[in-house]
């Protein structure tokens, strides 16, 4: 493996806050730290927005939205400057892949050649949108002319979590703009570096000042302001479930603005008893170690037919022990640390609770060093459904491994969680596979395969994993109005 420097090759040249196309300093004057998860040492001072500075942006995206020219313009134009920061993206793809990498700990190799190249894919897919928009010609009762305009909601603010921050800053700000909109951006405190950056190319573009704004800030501060700002008029949440209750009221109590929310997971991954065995262990561990275990989706529950749990636990075992963990520039790292000291203790935590339920602690189950926030892919068997680590959303490297006899009885145990996310089945038997598809209440299932995100996919949660779709054509859903227009063809009343 090649040695890497602890500081990566790549600047960072954007701290402050983007208010209508320029980089202002917070009105309070105030930063907050953005640290290296791989040592807690501060990578940069950021400008810190609260609700001045969000009362601020959000008048920048009034007026670009008001006034013009975004959404007036032709769908046409705003397509060409989407396609152009898809290129300038594709320009920039390593350095903000480094940059990602420092600000989150993921994988290096991950970063440069997954998820940019999935952000400039939804771009891309968004930007082919932004002229295919349009509403309908509708039959009449009568001599009238009936169409619906499928507009722009207006001014939309976005708040997104840590683990994937480009790859949200895509999912919020393609649809977005897409449609028309203006908006008001808060990323994760933990991880505000790459949608400064994102956003800076999105102007050298051609994007209009006051269209993107990015306020980067803590969630009661910053997050609370614009979800309860009475001149935003939608809000789309990605974060935890808890955050998401809160957020949905503040936007109902303030101006009752529609809200989409993608929240958190305990997603079943069921190997049924037809599998082999080896294949379905690697896809097992890739459902849950993926991003340090810090997937909304993750596959955190495998369940494993009582026919061959054994052999699967102790491949699952072997699997972990072999996963490569350590410092995420370096070349065939599969984990870096976790994002920060506060997720860190939670997980051990957890994996404490797993150990004094009685689960057995099959590998891992500590830190890794003695700097960072790294920790040992950790496994667990003879887990039971009642104990919190198949309960509760552990967000880290942690695989429970759970035993089922029938069919019937996994897809009682699977749905048997607020939560309803996504699945992962693993079976050669299509009567089984279609009867699990059809039973499982997820937003998404993955057959045989696991983390799939194509752009054209809508992403989603049934029960108290969120409200509404992104990606696909779903998603343009949460960002427009339909308008109903009547005009009577001859002789109107009022001539
Ligand atoms: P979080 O809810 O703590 O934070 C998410 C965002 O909300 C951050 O920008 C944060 O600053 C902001 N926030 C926090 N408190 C707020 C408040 N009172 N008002 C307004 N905004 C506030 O979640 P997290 O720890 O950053 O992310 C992890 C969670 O996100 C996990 O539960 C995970 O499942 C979920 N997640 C879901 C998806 C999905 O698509 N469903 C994707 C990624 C992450």
């Amino acid at each position: 493996m090649s040695e890497v420097p602890i500081k990566p090759s790549v600047e960072i040249k954007y701290t402050k806050l983007l208010i209508d196309g320029k980089f202002v300093d917070a009105a309070s004057g105030k930063t907050f730290q953005t640290l290296d998860p791989r040592t807690g040492e501060v990578i940069a001072n950021v400008a810190e927005g609260d609700a001045e500075d969000i009362n601020r942006a959000v008048a920048a995206a009034r007026k670009a939205f008001d006034e013009g020219p975004w959404p007036k313009m032709t769908a046409y134009a705003r397509q060409k400057i989407l396609l152009r920061f898809a290129d300038l993206l594709e320009q920039h793809n390593d350095e903000l892949a480094a940059l990602e990498v420092w600000d989150n700990g993921k994988p290096y190799e991950q970063a440069a050649t997954v998820e940019v190249p999935m952000l400039i894919r939804l771009m891309r897919y968004y930007a082919g949108w932004a002229d295919k928009i349009h509403g309908l010609t509708v039959p009449a009762d009568g001599p009238f002319h009936m169409q619906t305009l499928h507009e722009p909601i207006g001014v939309a603010g976005g708040i997104i979590p840590w683990n994937f921050p480009l790859l949200m800053f895509a999912w919020k700000v393609g649809p977005a703009l897409a449609c028309g909109n203006t908006l008001v951006l808060k990323p994760a405190e933990q991880t505000p570096l790459t949608a400064l950056f994102a956003a800076k190319l999105l102007h050298e573009a051609g994007l209009p000042p006051g269209v993107l704004n990015v306020i980067p800030g803590y969630g009661p501060t910053a997050g609370a302001a614009l979800a309860s700002h009475m001149d935003v008029d939608k809000l789309a949440f990605t974060g935890s479930t808890e955050t998401g209750k809160i957020v949905l009221e503040l936007a109902t109590k303030s101006n009752l603005k529609p809200v989409s929310l993608e929240l958190g997971g305990k997603s079943p991954f069921i190997v049924c008893e037809d599998a082999d065995i080896d294949k379905a262990v690697e896809l097992a561990h890739y459902a849950l170690f993926f991003n340090q275990g810090q997937c909304c989706c993750a596959g955190s529950r495998t369940f494993v037919h009582e026919s061959i749990y054994d052999k699967f636990v102790e491949k699952a075992k072997q699997r972990a022990l072999k996963r490569s963990v350590g410092d995420p520039f370096k070349e065939g790292i599969e984990q870096g640390p976790q994002i920060d000291t506060e997720q860190f203790n939670k997980i051990l935590k957890y994996i404490k609770s797993g150990v004094e339920s009685g689960a057995t602690l099959e590998s891992g189950g500590e830190r890794l060093g003695d700097k960072g926030y790294y920790i040992k892919p950790t496994v667990f068997s003879n887990v039971k459904d009642d104990m919190l680590i198949a309960k509760d959303e552990i967000f880290g490297p942690v695989q429970t491994i759970l035993k089922f006899k029938d069919l019937d009885e996994v897809i009682r145990r699977a749905n048997d969680t607020h939560y309803g996310l996504a699945a992962g089945i693993f079976s050669q038997n299509v009567d089984t596979i279609n009867t699990l598809t059809r039973a499982l209440r997820v937003g998404t299932v993955w057959v045989n395969c696991y983390n799939l995100y194509d752009a054209a996919i809508p992403f989603g949660g049934y029960k108290m994993s969120g409200h509404g779709r992104e990606k696909g054509e779903y998603s343009l859903e949460n960002y427009l109005q339909v308008k109903a227009v009547c005009t009577p063809l001859v002789n109107p009343a009022w001539l």
